[in-house]
């Protein structure tokens, strides 16, 4: 008996029939003696369908407005299951982002839940309702609609579980958990039962989205745990939660990989201060992310440096680079497409030494050639070329010995 907090994605409620399936499933926790929040996203591809719509109506992003439209992806499912709830005799309210209180700040299509005035929500629990939430939404100080940022729901889950000290948070989703890598890729993947928040959040930003990067974020900051399970198996899923708390620290817990990266580099940059400043001033005046950065040795006082940003941000930033490359009087640039980034992610890799030098052997063996290196404490990444990601994904899964469930050790 407990409170609990449910989220399910949008394949989880893309039909009446799965969103019948999903009111038994929620109203058997209730007869449980639960008290049960849901949260929902938009019925399957609701959310693109929207965008669609609003592309057609012309150039401009209009971000208020756009805000104000995909909103309402939300509140259909959640007023359908809601209904559903009702019609099959379990008590159950829906409530939209800010009809639950939700407040956030004003940065329109990406915006942060900045407090939860719960009142309302505890306030249907007690009368016996089951509290269904639209997902995604919040209300900014200036009493616009805004949305979280896609995949938001996971966050809206996450931060209402924090602010009603819930007994647990579960993601419902369409896989079962999170896995040492990609099933599709590596046929003997397996699922973790139990992930850190560090790792979950590296592998999540690193092309691994079971869930938002923003709600892993947000429970980590706020020690909620969660559960990513599959929708419509009774199997237990991946339990996301402090490192202290699992059974044992892997060296290497997973392999992520990620093809959506693009290369740029720019040659014979003068090495003086204030050059990388200018560049990525720059493009972050665009919105355009920088990744992986290297600056090659200097010679005749001069560098080169490469980076990597998002293939979708690519035509939006050679303009910017060719600028800078006149600007400061380098001698041009390349850019490449053609690349993708494979990461091994581990709470335990920062006490054991050779991490590193196992992966890049693997890949070494597999005849791969790394062209940039990146690390964090708990991450080593490589940009190599697309073609040979998923060869390189199972060398490196195979190499740390993941597939029996055990974790990679060194
Ligand atoms: N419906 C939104 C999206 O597709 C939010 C979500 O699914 O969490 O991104
Ligand atoms: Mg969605």
């Amino acid at each position: 008996m407990g409170l609990l907090v449910v989220k399910f994605g949008g394949s989880s409620v893309a039909t009446i029939e799965k969103i019948k399936s999903i009111a038994d499933k929620v109203a058997a926790m209730q007869a449980e003696g639960n008290q049960v929040v849901v949260v929902v996203s938009a019925m399957g591809d609701t959310t693109d369908e929207l965008i669609g719509l609003a592309g057609a109506t012309g150039d401009q992003a209009w971000h208020r407005e756009m805000d104000m439209l995909l909103a309402t992806g939300e509140q259909q499912s959640a007023a359908l299951l809601a209904m559903t709830l009702n019609n099959r005799g379990t008590p159950a309210v829906s409530l939209t982002g800010w009809q639950a209180g939700i407040h956030s700040d004003d940065t329109h299509s990406k915006a942060r839940i900045v407090s939860i005035a719960n009142g309302r929500i505890l306030q249907e629990l007690k009368q016996g309702n089951v509290v269904v939430i639209a997902g995604f939404q919040g209300l900014s100080p200036q009493g616009d609609i805004t949305t979280l940022g896609r995949g938001g729901s996971d966050t809206t889950a996450v931060a209402l579980a924090a602010s009603l000290s819930a007994d647990r948070c579960i993601i419902f989703t369409d896989v079962d958990g999170v896995y040492t890598a990609d099933p599709r890729i590596v046929p003997d993947a397996h699922k973790m039962s139990m992930v850190s928040y560090e790792e979950m959040l590296e592998m999540a930003s690193l092309g691994a989205v079971v869930m938002q990067p923003r709600a892993v974020e947000c429970a980590m900051h706020s020690q909620v745990e969660v559960e990513v399970r599959h929708s419509f198996k009774n199997d237990a899923g991946t339990l996301i939660t402090e490192v202290d708390k699992m059974e044992k620290q892997r060296v290497v817990s997973g392999v992520a990989h990620d093809t959506n990266v693009a290369r740029i580099a720019i040659f014979d940059v003068p090495d003086r201060p204030g050059v990388a400043s200018l560049l990525f001033n720059k493009l972050a005046q665009q919105g355009i992310n920088v990744d992986m950065v290297i600056q090659s040795a200097m010679r005749e006082n001069r560098n080169d440096i490469a980076f990597t940003i998002e293939k979708a941000d690519l035509n939006k930033a050679i303009p910017v680079v060719e600028e800078v490359v006149r600007e400061l009087g380098a001698s041009g640039l390349s850019y490449d497409a053609d690349v993708a980034k494979v990461s091994i992610v581990g709470a335990g890799m920062q006490s054991h030494p050779g991490v590193a030098a196992k992966m890049f052997e693997a890949l070494a063996e597999e005849g791969i050639n790394i062209h940039m290196i990146s690390t964090s404490e708990i991450r080593i990444s490589c940009l190599i070329d697309e073609d040979l990601i998923n060869k390189a994904v199972r060398a490196l899964h195979a190499k740390y010995d993941l597939g029996n469930g055990n974790g990679g050790c060194c």
